[in-house]
């Protein structure tokens, strides 16, 4: 079985300050390639805890992947010390180079010696080239074990895992095809979806398996087989997402892996609708969600975050005797945000929402994670109740996830 290391190098990360994300994408990509990854180790910019650390993952493992360290400054020790793990010597990569000095060129910035080390690379190395840095990947394979050292920037270290690392991996360990087919639903939790797929399960062929994939309120559900034939596979795995899709058709929301804004932005671009939001308690989070998808101007005309009563009253036209006698927290006044929104800025739906996201400010009619949201067109008005029990933070990923599902239906 091939099996990988990870191994995230960087002072920064043992302390805290930098959260390793590297190694989180480095293993959804591995396993997405069927590639079993037995250990992640964050270390720190130090000799010794790198040799080691080589050293024992080589042990058991065909792939040790490593990130980090490969900066020009004098904490990165990485490259001396592949020199010394791999017996090698420092060459400068003409490639390399000629990539460094094109930057350079690119961000008009004078090239200085300290700079023109990102070249230097072990003898011993298939330099990998980084399209988006200067540092370069670095290849090595010793005693059947292949190695790959990547920058730490993990902006660099993706487009290397993806353009190169993974290419070469899968025709070294000559991977079987794996086909991976994503379906995204919203509003059911993962346990009452297994319910309804019980009986799909025990259908499934041992090799292909279904994943539930969980976050916010939301379930992706992967299957992914994996087998010698390509083209048979993904004959057979098309068949089973066919019949997964018609089981969970009522809280589809995709069938493709991406987020709910993106799947909100192509469903109102695809109606030619536009949106504007009015929100309280998620202050203003839907709107940034909802204008992170590239292009989002097409679907979305703007959004009001009217946090007390008074702006909820001066901006949205919210009626006084509303707030006073349901409270700010009620269907009738995100039903007249929605509404004020809708008329105030031109637009398909108006989206509302009103909330108590704690830790304080529940009471025993509304406790915290009490969350009103509506949705109008100006003719129909869709409202609902949530009640959220997490902290305040995730009280508000999930009220906006809520409130872009609702758009949805
Ligand atoms: P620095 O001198 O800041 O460490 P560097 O030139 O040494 O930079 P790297 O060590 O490769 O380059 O890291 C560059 C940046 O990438 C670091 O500042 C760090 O914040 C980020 N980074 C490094 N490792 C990781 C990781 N495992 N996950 C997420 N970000 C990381
Ligand atoms: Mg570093």
């Amino acid at each position: 079985m091939v099996q990988a290391s990870i191994i995230t190098i960087g002072d920064e990360l043992l302390i805290g300050q930098t959260i390793d994300t590297n190694s989180a994408f480095i293993a959804q990509e591995l396993n997405k390639l069927g590639i079993w990854v037995k250990r992640r180790i964050a270390i720190g910019d130090k000799r010794e805890d790198i040799l080691d650390a080589l050293e024992t993952e080589s042990k058991e493992c065909n792939i040790v992947i490593i990130t980090g360290g490969l900066g020009p400054t004098a904490d990165d020790i990485t490259k001396p010390t592949l020199c010394e793990f791999f017996d090698a010597k420092i060459v400068v990569d003409e490639g390399a180079l000629e990539n460094v000095k094109n930057i350079f060129i690119r961000i008009n910035r004078p090239l200085i010696e300290r700079n023109l080390k990102q070249a230097e690379v072990p003898d011993k190395c298939t330099v990998l080239p980084n399209l988006r840095g200067t540092a370069p990947g670095m290849w090595f394979e010793k005693e059947g074990v292949v190695y790959a050292s990547l920058p730490g920037v993990p902006h660099e270290m993706e487009g290397l895992m993806l353009n190169s690392v993974l290419p070469k991996l899968k025709e070294h360990f000559q991977m079987p095809a794996i086909v991976h087919k994503t379906l995204f639903t919203a509003g059911k939790g993962e346990s009452e979806i297994a319910e309804l797929l019980i009986e799909f399960e025990n259908k499934l062929p041992e090799y292909i398996k279904l994943a539930y994939l969980p976050s916010f309120g939301m379930v992706k559900l992967r299957l992914t087989g994996k087998s010698n034939d390509q083209i048979q596979l993904e004959q057979e795995v098309s068949v089973f997402v066919n019949e997964l899709k018609s089981i969970v058709s009522e809280w589809l929301v995709a069938d493709e892996d991406i987020s709910l804004q993106e799947a909100l932005h192509q469903l109102l671009k695809q109606m030619n609708k536009t949106i504007a939001t009015a929100e309280s308690c998620t202050g203003g989070y839907i709107a940034h969600l909802i204008t992170s998808v590239p292009g989002s101007s097409s679907v979305f005309n703007g959004g009001v975050v009217s946090y007390a009563n008074e702006a909820k009253e001066a901006i949205l036209g919210v009626q006084k005797a509303t707030l006073e006698q349901f409270g700010a927290v009620s269907e009738q006044t995100v039903i007249e945000m929605s509404k004020g929104v809708l008329q105030k800025i031109k637009t398909t739906y108006g989206l509302a929402t009103s909330g108590i996201m704690g830790p304080d400010g529940g009471t025993p009619e509304k406790p915290v994670g009490t969350v009103w949201i509506a949705v109008t067109n100006g003719v129909q008005t869709k409202t609902q109740k949530f009640q959220f029990r997490f902290d305040r933070k995730r009280n508000i990923q999930l009220a906006a996830n809520a409130a872009l599902n609702m758009m949805r239906l």
